[in-house]
């Protein structure tokens, strides 16, 4: 058995960010970017009003009722002309650049307008007051984004306010999906022994969940032609290739010998110290640098070898600097029963934030690596160190999967 660090670090060994590509900037949410983007415009790049209110000068204002004669108004879109002089005061609204002569905003709130065309403005004011100085938050020159940063939502806009239309980003990778199996069936009545295929539904859901690009290549048999037509297919129009079934010692496991005959020495079956999941085949297609992900077939083992080598690889693929979900530690607040048998155990739980600020887990009832629905609720991996049970009020290292749930109720 190989510990499952050795086994992620075997890998990602192989990985690296696929070819980046010019997007759109509208279509650029939650890509990683492979280029330096640095400011052309200053933001703000005008002086302009914080407030809807009045601009003037400070210095007039000197009492809290100070009486000033309203000699125009600026909306935002356009720019007045009209000097603010002594003793006088333009209307302003919130982004309208601020007139020549005035140096602060008095908010509309702090103002009692008069019938005669004045304002008494009822505070003070200190020059600069409710005013957005050029350049506060973007210099000319200034580094938007590095290599490797990830487009956010605002940054987007930023970008946007910038007037960039596409930038260099590493493509989202393209994920193909196929199970195995010969009980599998697509459609239509079950006859006996045969059931219906959960895991690339699953493995789908996730994918897109996780800001992939899924790819459905259906079902196939347990015959070594059919596998090695579908991974050829497979390689040629997808970045990242799972597969479930077939990697474990049954007498029809052949997705780890048909991935072996095509990727030769770049093809690893591993038994991974890690339950469950612990059969797993990882292959590299050297020559288009495509990697097959050979998981164990139950439904649990899948969703957890996606955690742990998928996922990651992925992100890696996908440029990402940050490729692994937080890992925190928590309070377990049940027993979590266990023998040694030199393996990392990985059980699904589900975590909230406790009235002590900490974050709290609790295991599922039911365990078992064909158990799919138990697990349906879950929003953490509790990784549970090879040894004995573990006692509730011991504190455990969680990978969180979901924020479902985390806030407590
Ligand atoms: P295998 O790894 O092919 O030996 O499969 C292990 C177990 O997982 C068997 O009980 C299979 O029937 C089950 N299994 C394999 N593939 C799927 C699938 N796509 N959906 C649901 N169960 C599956
Ligand atoms: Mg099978």
């Amino acid at each position: 058995m190989i510990s499952a660090d050795d086994a992620r670090s075997y890998v990602l060994a192989g990985l690296s960010p696929l070819a980046p590509l010019e997007h759109p900037l509208a279509a650029s949410i939650g890509l990683v970017a492979a280029s330096t983007v640095t400011a052309r415009e200053p933001a703000p790049s005008f002086v302009n009003s914080a407030m809807d209110g009045f601009a003037l000068r400070a210095g007039d204002v000197t009492s809290s009722d100070t009486r000033l004669r309203i000699v125009d108004s600026v909306f935002a879109g356009e720019s007045s002309t009209v000097v603010v002089g002594r003793g006088e005061a333009t209307r302003i609204m919130t982004g309208a650049p601020l007139p020549p002569g005035a140096d602060s905003v008095c908010p509309r709130e702090d103002a009692t307008v008069e019938a005669d065309g004045h304002v008494v403005i009822q505070r003070t004011v200190t020059i600069g007051d409710s005013v957005r100085h050029v350049g506060e938050d973007i210099t000319v020159g200034q580094t938007l984004v590095e290599p490797g940063d990830v487009i956010t939502p605002a940054l987007l806009g930023a970008l946007a306010a910038q007037g960039l239309t596409s930038l260099s980003a590493h493509p989202v990778p393209r994920v193909g999906v196929l199970s195995t199996g010969n009980e599998l069936v697509e459609s239509g009545p079950l006859r006996a022994g045969q059931i219906r295929d959960s895991n690339r539904p699953t493995l789908l859901a996730a994918l897109a969940r996780s800001g992939f690009s899924p790819v459905d290549l259906g079902t196939v048999r347990d015959a070594k032609e059919d596998l090695r037509v579908a991974f050829e297919t497979a390689r040629a129009t997808c970045n990242a290739v799972i597969s479930t079934g077939g990697v474990s010692a049954g007498d029809a496991d052949f997705v780890k010998v048909v991935l072996a005959e095509l990727f030769g020495e770049a093809t690893r079956s591993m038994q991974v110290a890690i339950r469950p999941g612990k059969p797993f085949t990882f292959a590299l297609d050297v020559a288009s640098a495509t990697p097959f992900f050979g998981l164990a077939g139950n439904p649990v083992s899948t969703l957890v070898g996606f955690e742990l080598f998928v996922r990651p690889a992925l992100r890696r693929l996908a440029g990402q600097r940050d490729i692994d979900r937080p890992i925190i530690p928590m309070v377990l607040d049940c027993d979590l029963v266990r023998q040694p048998d030199g393996k990392l155990h990985l059980v699904h739980g589900v975590c909230r934030v406790h009235d002590d600020g900490r974050l709290h887990v609790e295991s599922l009832a039911k365990r078992g690596s064909h158990l799919l629905f138990a697990i349906a609720q879950s929003n953490c991996l509790v990784m549970a160190p090879d040894g004995p049970s573990l006692a509730a009020g011991q504190i455990v290292r969680a990978l969180v999967l979901d924020d479902n749930h985390l806030n407590a109720v």
